[in-house]
């Protein structure tokens, strides 16, 4: 480890999640706190304490102007982000639980896409990366939760380019036909790619978002070392399964006086909140058919279930609700005798005290969700087996599944199957049970909830990897069988493309090895190069200086090339010397080093040498200075674009350049590659989606219209160095 890093885990950690570590209450005597019981409190505590630092999140209240939060005791801060009544009700009720709690759990058709519901969404997720980014100014960690607040890992990086951004999702990472069924598929991915790491339960869904980033994004995935690299970051992904306090639950195990559930047979308990991921119904039916299938178990065995109150306020909650009070009603009626019912059922919460009593005395734990992100009750279960082993069947789709390897697995969709093990279960040796649990319990106890803090944080602040070099291979694969047979038609931009962005436009040129490869693809027989960009014409001719190439300056105001009619646009002659004016209108902020450059039809006003903190306001000023001209501003790398409000742009440019040498059938004649750094480029790449590859060069975190991203001007000479020793079409 680095000296820098060193220092780095000591420094302050920032934790963002949707509720704070405590609720609360409104009393006579104001807001009064009652801490959380969630396991996420108890872990992240220690080292919040240890290290200090911020606790950020939704009060769960909303909160009465002028009210004050009760004063924190602990040695970290607390800030709650508010929430009004509407926003929580899009923001949590409709976009978090409403579409992505069914959708990121397989079960789409319970999931509803409506516009302002994400909008709230992304609001929130804004608001949350404002108030994150405040307190992290000298955080060692930001550590973001769940799935409420994917976005706001964006907003972060936005104001904090350089902090140390880790991620961890709580619930499962779909497939991608799945997740790609989200309208806002792409929004959510580039979000969390501005991350150092992003913490899954477990392999697969960490896989699956590998597939989705590589297949919707077009990121250029390392799978071995799960690693992502998209534009000029990378981003680790890893498999971090959450543990439980076992130590907690053993001692109180221990503790619990004897439950009656212990006198009434043997049970077998299941413990749900009451949500349609838990697969209560169908545990309901597998435990009627074990009562069909052996009629040995009726009056000795009881089915114990808890479903703990959950979102009761949405209808198709309430509706489950309804649906299990009718199933064990049935059952009960069908089974029941003078001194027996087969089902208890409790529709509240329990104590911890009294949960660690009744994991200990079940003779079965059915933990058998439909789908689950990794399942705690399961781990509770087993670091209660303190007394005569019990028997854990657990669902082979909850998360837990994938380490708790000793548990019987069944698919709970499998009634049959599920019942059969149900009856294993009961009728299992005591040996082979307490084989099974001695192994579940050893891996639970190494496993627990400090260690998942511990190995979460050591990823997060491990060196970051670099970028791998894009090769021969990479390209291969991205373009090869799209090229095959056909000419090539290859667009370039220049600044940020060809030749790295400098602190003045002259500066920048090119090296003598791109300007070499650039010449032999030009003098290729099957291959065309024309570079796009927003100089001048005259100024690109200067700085490509190569015969073969076509120039269009201006962004393609301008067009000249080898066997190709000079195009001027027609409407230039009315901006002549409305330009000149615009010109001396933007030589008034020309202060700290800001500087505007005349260009014929379209200017620049560039500020890469202005202080940061005078930045906003200057570009703020230009903006309607160029407005007020009748120009359209437009921002560029450390600069703002005036251009003629004529309807061309850069994709307008390339689709005349290809109809002039190709003729309008140009799509079935030539294959065509776009390759540019800029927001001017984006016009090029809406134009040509569906019509060519388009790649965008350097920063991970604005969105592109592009197939795929470049990290930087070496990969682009990468590109074309492969491009130039293709074999000839
Ligand atoms: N639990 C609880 N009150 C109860 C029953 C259970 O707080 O009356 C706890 C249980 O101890 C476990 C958590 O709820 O820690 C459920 O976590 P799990 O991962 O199983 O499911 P989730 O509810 O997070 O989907």
């Amino acid at each position: 480890m680095t000296a820098d890093l060193d220092t780095e885990t000591q420094r302050p950690i920032v934790v963002a999640s949707n509720r704070l570590p405590f609720t609360f209450e409104r009393t006579a005597e104001g807001l009064q706190r009652r801490p959380s019981s969630g396991g996420l409190v108890t872990a992240l505590d220690p080292i919040l304490r240890k290290r200090g630092g911020h606790w950020i999140g939704w009060p769960g209240i909303e909160m009465k102007p002028g009210e004050q939060l009760p004063s924190a005791r602990e040695p970290y801060s607390i800030t709650p982000v508010q929430l009004s009544a509407a926003e929580s009700e899009r923001f949590y009720e409709g976009f978090s639980n409403g579409t992505l709690w069914p959708l990121m759990h397989s079960m789409p058709t319970r999931a509803r896409f409506h516009r302002e519901d994400w909008e709230v969404y992304g609001q929130i997720n804004e608001r949350f990366g404002e108030v994150v980014a405040q307190q992290a100014l000298d955080a060692g960690l930001v550590w973001i939760h769940d799935y409420q607040l994917m976005l706001a890992p964006a907003h972060v990086r936005r104001l904090l380019p350089d902090v140390r951004l880790a991620f961890f999702l709580h619930i499962p990472f779909p497939p991608y036909d799945v997740f790609r069924l989200l309208p806002w598929d792409r929004e959510f991915l580039r979000a969390l790619l501005t991350c150092d790491l992003i913490g899954f339960h477990v392999r697969s869904y960490a896989h699956n978002f590998l597939d989705c980033v590589q297949r919707i994004l077009g990121a250029r995935v390392r799978r071995q070392e799960m690693i992502v690299e998209y534009g000029d970051r990378t981003t680790r992904v890893g498999a971090f399964p959450l543990g439980i306090e076992f130590d907690t639950f053993e001692s109180l195990a221990m503790a619990a006086p004897r439950t009656a559930t212990a006198e009434a047979g043997a049970t077998v308990l299941g413990v749900d909140r009451l949500d349609y991921t838990k697969g209560i119904p169908e545990r309901i039916y597998a435990f009627e058919r074990l009562l069909e299938n052996y009629p040995e178990h009726h009056e000795q065995v009881v089915l114990f279930q808890i479903a703990v109150p959950s979102r009761s306020q949405v209808e198709e909650y309430r509706e489950l609700k309804s649906e299990i009070d009718e199933l064990v009603g049935r059952v009960n009626g069908r089974f029941a005798t003078a001194t027996w019912s087969p089902i208890r059922y409790l529709y509240r919460s329990v104590t911890r005290q009294q949960l660690a009593g009744l994991y200990r005395d079940a003779r079965v734990g059915l933990i058998t969700p439909i789908r689950d992100g990794m399942n705690l009750v399961a781990k509770e279960f087993v670091a209660c087996q303190v007394g005569e082993p019990g028997v854990l069947i657990l669902s082979s789709l909850a998360g837990a599944s994938d380490t708790m390897r000793e548990a019987l697995l069944v698919n709970p969709y499998d009634i049959d199957g599920s019942a059969e093990a149900i009856h294993r279960a009961l009728t299992m040796e005591e040996e082979e049970r307490r084989s099974r649990v001695v192994a579940l319990r050893r891996r639970e106890r190494r496993d627990d909830l400090d260690s998942w803090v511990a190995s979460f944080t050591k990823a997060a602040s491990a060196t970051q990897p670099t970028i791998a070099p894009i090769t021969d291979s990479d390209f291969e694969g991205w373009l090869s069988d799209y090229m095959e047979g056909y000419r090539l038609s290859l667009f370039l931009d220049y600044d940020g493309t060809l030749a790295p962005l400098c602190d003045h436009p002259s500066n920048a040129i090119l090296s003598d090895s791109v300007h070499h490869t650039l010449k032999t693809c030009a003098e290729r027989p099957d291959t065309e190069v024309a570079v796009v960009s927003g100089r001048s014409l005259s100024d690109v001719r200067k700085m490509v200086d190569l015969e073969t190439v076509t120039l269009a300056g201006n962004h393609g105001l301008e067009i000249e090339g080898p066997r190709f009619s000079t195009f001027v646009h027609q409407d230039l002659i009315h901006y002549r010397e409305r330009a000149n004016q615009l010109a001396r209108d933007l030589e008034s902020l020309g202060v700290n080093g800001a500087w505007t450059e005349a260009k014929g039809p379209t200017l620049t006003y560039h500020y890469r040498s202005v202080p940061e903190d005078s930045r906003e306001q200057l570009v703020k000023q230009a903006h309607t200075i160029i407005s007020r001209a009748g120009y359209q501003p437009r921002d560029a790398h450390a600069a703002v674009e005036a251009r003629p409000p004529i309807g061309w742009d850069k994709g307008r440019a390339v689709l005349h350049i290809l109809r002039e040498r190709y003729g309008p059938s140009w799509s079935e004649e030539v294959r065509v590659i776009y390759v540019g750094d800029d927001q001017t480029d984006e016009d090029a790449f809406r134009f040509l989606a569906g019509l060519a590859q388009t790649f965008r060069v350097g920063s991970a975190d604005t969105a592109t219209a592009a197939t795929r991203r470049l990290p930087n001007v070496a990969a682009v000479h990468a590109l074309l160095d492969w491009l130039s020793r293709r074999p000839l079409t």
